[in-house]
């Protein structure tokens, strides 16, 4: 007899979960609150545009992304990206293209002692920690004792931790670095010198589309409650006068630990153990304010693909984004504009979540052109989004817990999402894949 499966969110997590599920036989149905799935990889598709609100690149390292991409056909609607920059430190800006030998010791912001010490630590960790996979917590667990500077400052100095150690983490995920597991860091040095960044063409949210093609999903269906019903579980959205009528074998949320905890609260202690109701409940987010612009005058623009801040100062702009250099769908007869995309650091963001739209695009606009002169006086605001809970904190000592979190489920209730890996597309994915095995062994049992 068919077996019912509910997935609770449409983002990578959720739509990975529900694609191989799907795959294996189930009958799937995927729950979305908001108006199209995609989650934080959601793209904005107005005007023509196919513009990413939330995450923008992936990039060759992802070891679940990959397969799925070749099994999915996905390569021809690939786009590969610059990997140059530009770094600012508030009086001069410079290029820096990631990887590149010559960009490195051109780099005006670093003497030559600490040039040599960087890419003396660079090149031991590349050798000793290739196994370490951002996506994957078990491998960053053992190093998952102190934080990215703590780390940095031990292996390279203030200068390096300021110039180059900051601008490559903090521009992405807004944390500080003063927050984070020094995992992470050395995940991401391991792979950084033949790092490749991609795009799909039609908006990240093409992925989450392609995976669940098959599946039954209903968009605009928050859920709000899960009860049981015997060995079965029903769900509720009263936000939507939801009622789905249907019973289901077993639940995958994958949404943001906050909503994960309260939406099993009623549930037994033996469906969702103490250990994963206390990790759930103490995750905690940053926020990000995306602000992006609508300029006609491409040609004026700095020729670069991103600007990210440098240096001691903290500027309240994590990263300023020049979206032609994506490639990605664009209106016919739109060759002469671009859009700017601004994103706020995470204390910017928090300062900024109760403004009103005009009054937030004015003075994002105000703080990019502070950061970059180069930007003309007038733009128009293209779309902006305010996410209270943007990116899942990886404290140290947070990956070890993931790994004890994941490693605990055991379903018929299970639990899918980035803050049980790293905060990247591919840490989502393999979130979903853990869920769909486990829940695929309890449902055969
Ligand atoms: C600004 C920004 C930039 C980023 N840049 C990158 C990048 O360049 N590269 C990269 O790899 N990663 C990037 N990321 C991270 C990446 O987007 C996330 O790690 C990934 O989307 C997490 O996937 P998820 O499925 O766990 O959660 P989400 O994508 O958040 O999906 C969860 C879904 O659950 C839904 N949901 C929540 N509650 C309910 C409910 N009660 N009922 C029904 N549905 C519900 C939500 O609407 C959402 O669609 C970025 C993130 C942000 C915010």
């Amino acid at each position: 007899m068919a077996k019912y499966i509910a997935v609770i969110g449409g983002g990578p997590a959720g739509c990975h979960a529900a694609y191989l599920l799907h795959k294996q036989g189930y009958e799937v149905v995927l729950f979305e609150r908001d108006p199209s799935i995609g989650g934080r990889t959601c793209s904005w598709q107005e005007q023509g545009w196919a513009i990413d609100s939330g995450a923008g690149f992936v990039t060759n390292f992802y070891s679940m992304l990959w397969p799925l991409v070749n099994e999915l056909g996905l390569l021809a609607e690939m786009t590969n990206l610059s990997r140059s920059n530009a770094l600012t430190n508030g009086q001069k800006t410079v290029d820096f293209t990631v990887g590149s030998v010559s960009s490195f010791l051109s780099f005006p912001f670093l003497g030559t002692r600490d040039k040599f010490r960087m890419a003396w630590q660079a090149a031991l960790i590349t050798a000793r920690h290739q196994k370490l996979d951002l996506s994957r917590p078990e491998t960053l667990a053992s190093w998952d004792d102190r934080s990215v500077r703590d780390e940095a400052l031990h292996l390279f100095g203030e200068e390096v931790y300021q110039y180059l150690v900051r601008p490559s983490i903090e521009p992405f995920w807004y944390f500080s670095c003063t927050d984070v597991s020094r995992a992470m860091l050395l995940g991401l040095m391991a792979k950084a010198s033949t790092a490749k960044f991609f795009a799909f063409k039609r908006g990240m949210s093409f992925l989450c589309q392609r995976l669940v093609a098959g599946v039954k999903v209903h968009v605009n269906a928050p859920i709000d409650r899960i009860a049981r019903d015997g060995k079965l579980f029903l769900l509720q959205g009263e936000g939507s006068g939801r009622t789905e009528r249907r019973a289901f074998d077993g639940v995958v949320l994958a949404t943001t630990a906050t909503a994960a905890h309260k939406l099993t609260s009623q549930l037994d202690d033996h469906l969702v153990p103490a250990a994963t109701r206390n990790f759930l409940s103490s995750q905690t987010y940053v926020p990000n304010v995306h602000v992006a612009f609508l300029t006609d005058d491409r040609a004026s623009l700095p020729p670069m693909s991103s600007l990210f801040p440098c240096g001691p100062h903290r500027s309240p702009v994590a990263a300023i984004n020049f979206n032609s250099h994506k490639q990605q769908s664009r209106p016919s007869g739109a060759e002469h504009q671009d859009i700017i995309g601004v994103f706020l650091n995470a204390q910017e963001s928090q300062n900024c979540l109760s403004m009103q739209d005009d009054e937030l695009s004015d003075h994002a606009w105000r703080l990019a052109r502070e950061l970059c002169p180069g930007l003309p006086a007038q733009s128009r605001l293209y779309q902006l989004i305010k996410r209270p809970e943007a990116i899942p904190l990886h404290s140290v000592g947070r990956y070890r817990q993931a790994v004890e979190a994941l490693n605990a489920q055991q379903g018929p209730v299970v639990f899918a999402g980035d803050y049980l890996a790293s905060a990247t597309v591919d840490g989502a994915l393999y979130t979903g894949l853990r869920a769909a095995q486990t829940l695929a062994k309890n449902l055969s049992q």
